[in-house]
């Protein structure tokens, strides 16, 4: 049946949708934090899909909670109310801070950030949107203008997005200039220390200033960031700097959004939301992936000022969004994550996981970096620690295999796919990290000998 699948897959599926594997997996179960394949090896799961079963693989609660509204009513599309958007809509703004309380309900990240970025043209009267260099906030033709990352971007983009796309210079993480196509070897590293170096910040702010002064961006609509950035290898900012930057783009009329599709519900631990963790209050909030812990979800959360300018601005609707079934789901995990103290466990099990992967940045000359918060970590993998350079791209694939091999699959991120990302589900225990890094740690034994 394998070679049968590989068979469908060639034929039938679009050559863009590659394996992660040399040999690709196929999967058959999942149960919490662990994967089973068809002939039943476990795999631990620490990217749990791509950061997004958030309480675990077919969690009981939520599976029941899921087959019960299978049962009852599966769709009505926005025309209709039915209870359970609002005992999701109740409960999901119960989290969110003042004034952000309204809520639209979509079904992925890339929708959420379309519409988001909808508001904050309709609320602001402009149209120029800025984000960051390395950001990732969605793959349709509109957001891929918002996303920076170098293998994503495309000139199919539509004009939409991308025309007014600013991409600033503006935050280079801690390995300088390896998050940028034209340099693959770091040129910029005025600055190479940790995340909270204030030289860093002010140097960003300067670049940010000069990126909105730019005559492309007079007005300003929006200003999209990612609390870490995910898909480019958990980039964090410098201390303050996010802060500053909001700053900034308000004093021009533009409307800040925190894209917490990776970072949101509880992943980074000592914070609900990675707003949070900078102590800024956006104006919109979008998030997607966790949120329905795999079943196809996504909402935005506003204020009710802006959402009254779009309601003003454009007829809208959305034939899925907020669908019966997903906002059961939506509830049942907001439920688990509580019950099960999962944001704590995140915290707890996370600060225990950053310190034990970054034991082997001393061990081994090609972890260049050890980086993160919470269950949201990336282990960028480099030539040396002289020369910064990326590890070249089959040997990050073979150590990624190998940890395949011996049980454990984790992600890998960044714009040479040089930094290995970790985000499992917010279940998991300290025997599954130690487990985890001793996999790893083989993994890169072999690659050394
Ligand atoms: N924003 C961020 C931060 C993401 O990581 C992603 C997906 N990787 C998206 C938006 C887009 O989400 P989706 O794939 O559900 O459209």
């Amino acid at each position: 049946t394998y070679e049968r699948v590989l068979e469908i897959h060639k034929q039938h599926l679009s050559p863009i949708l590659t394996a992660y594997f040399p040999k690709p997996l196929l999967l058959h179960q999942g149960h919490k934090e662990w994967l089973f394949d068809y002939e039943g090896n476990r795999y631990l799961d620490f990217f749990s899909g791509i950061v997004t079963v958030s309480v675990g693989h077919c969690h009981p609660k939520v599976n029941a909670v899921a087959q019960k509204q299978l049962g009852r009513l599966w769709h009505t599309s926005t025309l209709f109310f039915h209870p359970p958007i609002h005992e999701f809509a109740e409960k999901l703004s119960a989290l969110l801070p003042e004034p952000l309380k309204v809520i639209f309900l979509v079904n992925s990240g890339s929708e959420a950030n379309d519409l988001a970025m909808l508001m904050a043209r309709a609320h602001s009267k402009s149209t120029d949107i800025i984000s960051f260099r390395g950001g990732y906030h969605g793959g349709s033709s509109s957001t891929l203008g918002l996303t920076n990352v170098g293998p994503f971007k495309t000139e199919l983009s539509s004009g939409l997005g991308c025309q007014s796309t600013m991409c600033p210079d503006v935050f280079r993480g801690p390995w300088g200039g390896s998050h940028c196509r034209d340099s693959p070897v770091q040129t910029i590293r005025k600055c190479s220390c940790a995340p909270d170096c204030c030289q860093a910040k002010d140097q960003y702010i300067e670049q940010f200033k000069d990126t909105l002064n730019s005559s492309v961006a007079k007005s300003i609509a929006g200003f999209f960031a990612e609390p870490i950035q995910g898909v480019n290898g958990v980039v964090q900012y410098p201390k303050g700097f996010l802060k500053e930057a909001f700053e900034l783009v308000r004093e021009r009329g533009g409307l800040c959004i925190a894209d917490e599709v990776q970072t949101g519900f509880g992943r980074l631990g000592s914070h609900f939301w990675g707003f949070q963790t900078h102590g800024i209050l956006p104006d919109i909030v979008t998030m997607a992936k966790g949120i329905g812990n795999g079943f196809p979800m996504a909402a935005v959360v506003t204020t009710p000022e802006i959402a009254n300018s779009l309601a003003k601005s454009v007829l809208h609707f959305n034939t899925f969004g907020g669908n019966p079934i997903a906002c059961a789901i939506g509830s049942a995990v907001l439920e688990v994550i509580k019950e099960e103290n999962l944001q704590e466990n995140s915290q707890e099990v996370g600060t225990y996981m950053l310190q034990k992967f970054a034991e082997l940045r001393d061990e081994f000359e090609i972890v260049g970096d050890v980086r993160g918060k919470g269950l949201m970590i990336g282990i960028e993998m480099v030539k040396d620690k002289m020369s910064r350079q990326p590890l070249p791209r089959e040997e990050v694939n073979e150590i990624h295999d190998n940890c395949k091999r011996m049980g454990l699959l984790i992600g890998k991120g960044g714009i040479f796919a040089q930094t290995f990302r970790i985000a499992p589900s917010m279940c998991i225990t300290k025997p599954d990290v130690k487990f985890a890094v001793e996999v790893f740690r083989s993994a890169l034994i072999q690659h050394r000998d």
